[in-house]
């Protein structure tokens, strides 16, 4: 362990998390009788346990967040410096660390000009769908307020945006659901729905089809991960992009790219966004905006869509009537602030680059040596290894098996992900999204953690 860990409140910490927190996304009935679980700390890419195992975490705290690593003084110390300072004020004044941060963020956005304070990526996205109605009540009587949303792509947990989820196994038991949210289909080439040369444009023109079913004068906006996440790590195929935002042009449907895993330098850049050379109206962020430091997400968007919403000053309704009490919290944009110095500071972009070929040579190499990885794909250090059962038929292997090989890792002292999906059909992909700072050893010990646990599993 790094520090003084006391046992005594270790095992104390572990009956009372065992007899009282509901745990997110988990079976608790397996738990009643397993060994807890427990992160105590962590420095750099390694979290230790409650045990005091060490292990090294090519998963960001579960799930893709903490991009700069654990144990960030700078970041703890400029966020402390400013809670003494000023904690909390609503959204409805301004902040220094909101007002510099935000100024900061845009210099990275071309062509976005307004941030949007909130706490969490479903938070963000549900702030774009009421801008999305309101525009359209306001600027198309009402007309233009469905949104599409694509097959596997993922928004967040609360019911709309389980509306605008593409995993329906996620939603299932948690309906009503608001209405109005449209799916288009997924763009997944190795699960192909169309036998095409061009397998990007046809994905894209599904999308347009999907328009024209339901009116294009009835769409408000397309809702889409650069790369889809918790989907199974699915980079669009060459054409789609350039031929999503032209449809977007020719019906006039706003473009709103989540980029709650993506952005803040996952892929390199610092965003998904900016691989493909789109224009979007909206960007929503979050997990690494701070790093899992403090709770923040934003919504960037247009001085055009921004106008939209001062259109008449002696109208009451004229602006955007939305508040979230926590969006005043300064420690969010003052940790953004430090994360952001961090990653120009340590070239973590370019690390990201770098550290992303070597994985992604690792796994194409563990593919010509393992049978059961069907597909390799993603784009810097968000990375995919989707396992079948045989690699014509691509029936994916069981999540029993799937968790096997993440239990075997974790095991041998790595931590990975896995999406397993409850519904048949469905794509079983090992996740890696390890820190920004990962080094070249780190990626080769994340490597031989797969490979020695394929070996045992399959
Ligand atoms: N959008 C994407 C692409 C995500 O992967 C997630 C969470 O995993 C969310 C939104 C929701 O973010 P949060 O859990 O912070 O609400």
């Amino acid at each position: 362990m790094t520090s003084v860990s006391n046992p005594n409140e270790l095992s104390s910490a572990t009956e009372l998390d065992r007899n009282h927190v509901w745990h997110h996304l988990l079976q608790h009935k397996p738990l009643e009788t397993s060994e807890p679980f427990m992160i105590v700390e962590g420095k750099g890419m390694r979290v230790w346990d409650a045990q005091g195992r060490q292990c090294l975490d090519a998963v960001s705290g579960g799930i893709w967040t903490v991009n700069v690593g654990y144990g960030r003084d700078t970041i703890a110390n400029a966020v402390r410096d400013q809670l003494v300072r000023l904690n909390f004020f609503a959204g409805t004044a301004g902040t220094i660390p909101g007002a510099v941060f935000a100024e900061r963020l845009l210099s990275k956005m071309p062509g976005l000009d307004r941030v949007y304070y909130i706490n969490s990526g479903t938070e963000a996205n549900e702030k774009v769908f009421k801008m999305v109605r309101q525009i359209s009540a306001r600027h198309h009587r009402g007309r233009k307020s469905k949104i599409l949303f694509r097959e596997r792509d993922y928004h967040g947990s609360s019911l709309a945006a389980l509306a605008a989820g593409g995993q329906p196994e996620r939603a299932m038991q948690y309906g009503p659901l608001p209405e109005g949210f449209v799916q288009v289909p997924h763009c997944l080439e190795y699960r192909k729905q169309w036998n095409v040369e061009n397998y990007g444009i046809r994905a894209a023109d599904a999308i347009e089809e999907v328009i024209l079913r339901e009116g294009s004068d009835t769409v408000g906006a397309l809702c889409l991960e650069p790369i889809t996440a918790g989907g199974g790590i699915i980079v669009p195929p060459a054409g789609y992009w350039p031929r999503v935002q032209e449809i977007c042009r020719k019906y006039d449907i706003l473009l709103h790219i989540d980029e709650v895993v993506c952005g803040i330098g996952r892929t390199g850049r610092w965003f998904g966004y900016q691989h493909f050379g789109i224009k979007p109206d909206f960007v929503t962020m979050a997990k690494g905006l701070a790093s899992g430091y403090a709770a923040i997400s934003c919504v960037a968007t247009t001085n055009r869509v921004f106008d939209l919403f001062k259109d008449d000053p002696s109208d009451p309704l004229s602006y955007f009537r939305d508040v979230s009490t926590f969006g005043g919290c300064t420690a969010g944009p003052i940790a953004a602030i430090e994360n952001m110095n961090i990653i120009e500071r340590e070239a973590l972009l370019e690390n990201t680059v770098r550290m992303g070929e070597r994985l992604r040579r690792k796994l194409e190499a563990l593919k010509a040596k393992h049978e059961v990885i069907g597909d390799v794909r993603g784009v810097g250090l968000l990375q995919g290894v989707e396992l079948v059962q045989n690699r014509v038929s691509k029936i994916p292997v069981t999540e029993a098996q799937t968790q096997r090989v993440v239990a075997v890792c974790r095991e041998n002292g790595v931590l990975i992900g896995a999406i397993n999906r409850a519904l048949p059909g469905l794509n079983t992909t090992l996740c890696l999204a390890p820190p920004l700072i990962v080094s070249e050893n780190e990626i080769d010990c994340i490597s031989q953690a797969i490979d020695d646990a394929l070996g045992r599993v399959f």
